[in-house]
């Protein structure tokens, strides 16, 4: 039998070491494990997805973790099966802590149909890590019922992990401001249910009455999912009781976007949101690949910097030479 079979047979049981063997195998920058990896994703692709992905984003300190910690126990306590990856884990910002390792999410990594992707310690490019779409799909082919991508909620990670699932999740928090939290910048407008977390204590009140501030104010808002109203609730993760709550609002979500046939318009965008930007990555490094190009575009660089050219005049001598 092929290796590549092997491990994708390993994936399909759910075996967690054929998994994260496969994602190492899609993340591998060697020329030898190219075509690997390539066979690996066509015999995935041939998987029906059944997985539901929902993105979960919120500034650091929020309680992601802990969020994901008890939802996804609870998940698994009640026969879900449930995937765990992060986006840009070693950002400067969360200072590597948005999932770490696996003892921040202690009692989820107990749990038997779980897999919690360990941070990838290479980085991330453009704050998203490279291979999530390629993991994302992995994950689904090992039949994950709920696919969880974490996000910090600072700049553009949200926007690029909105685009690869179907549910969006915020978290935020009374009396952190509205600024601070993505408020202002639209990051509710992708949201398709906001939690105000931490709602426990001494926060109860205050957290219900942030509640009401943002149901109010998402009213005005296009919601991010056409025909779904935007879910405004309150979240601890000290009480499981909302967590049953939760996942009644998720069960209605994930009706409304089989029913109305947005969960498949949806993917289909996301495809070919995938493909272009494969083409854009494939057209640079099919430019770059000699050093020439690289030294020429160095070059470029210098002179932008020098003031002798601008942005435009390098792009179009960069046109006229790929001429
Ligand atoms: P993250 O940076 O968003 O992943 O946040 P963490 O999950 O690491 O949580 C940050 C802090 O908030 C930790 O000390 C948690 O124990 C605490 N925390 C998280 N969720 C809750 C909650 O529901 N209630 C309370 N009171 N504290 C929480």
């Amino acid at each position: 039998m092929q290796p590549v079979q092997q491990l994708f047979d390993g994936i399909q049981s759910r075996n967690t070491r054929a998994l994260a063997k496969g994602i190492t195998l899609i993340e591998s920058n060697l020329q030898s494990d190219f075509h690997k990896a390539q066979q690996l994703i066509e015999l995935c692709l041939q998987i029906p997805s059944k997985s539901l992905r929902i993105g979960i984003s919120g500034i650091p300190g929020v309680g992601k973790s802990t969020f994901i910690d008890t939802f996804g126990t609870y998940l698994c306590s009640k026969g879900y099966s449930i995937a765990v990856l992060a986006v840009d884990p070693t950002s400067s910002i969360s200072q590597g802590s948005i999932l770490g390792d696996k003892t921040r999410m202690s009692s989820l990594s107990q749990m038997e149909h779980c897999f919690i992707r360990p941070s990838p310690s290479g980085g991330s490019l453009g704050g998203v890590t490279k291979k999530m779409r390629e993991t994302i799909l992995l994950c689904e082919s090992a039949g994950f019922d709920f696919i969880f991508i974490e996000t910090v909620g600072v700049g553009q990670n949200e926007i690029t992990v909105r685009s690869m699932t179907d549910l969006f999740l915020l978290l935020m928090i009374a009396g952190a401001g509205d600024e601070l939290q993505g408020f202002k910048r639209g990051i509710t407008e992708i949201s398709d249910i906001i939690l105000v977390n931490k709602a426990d204590g001494d926060q109860v009140t205050a957290s219900a009455l942030s509640r009401a501030e943002y149901a109010r104010a998402v009213q005005f808002l296009t919601p991010s999912t056409s025909g779904w109203k935007t879910v405004v609730d309150t979240f601890s993760s000290i009480d499981v009781s909302n967590c049953e709550h939760l996942l009644s609002h998720i069960q209605a979500f994930h009706t409304h976007i089989l029913s109305t046939g947005i969960l498949n318009q949806r993917r289909q965008e996301q495809e070919l949101q995938w493909f272009e930007d494969l083409l854009h990555t494939v057209a640079f490094s099919y430019f770059f690949h000699t050093q020439e190009r690289i030294t020429f575009i160095n070059e470029l660089k210098n002179n932008i910097i020098s003031g002798r050219i601008n942005a435009t005049i390098a792009i179009n001598t960069v046109v006229n030479q790929i001429r």
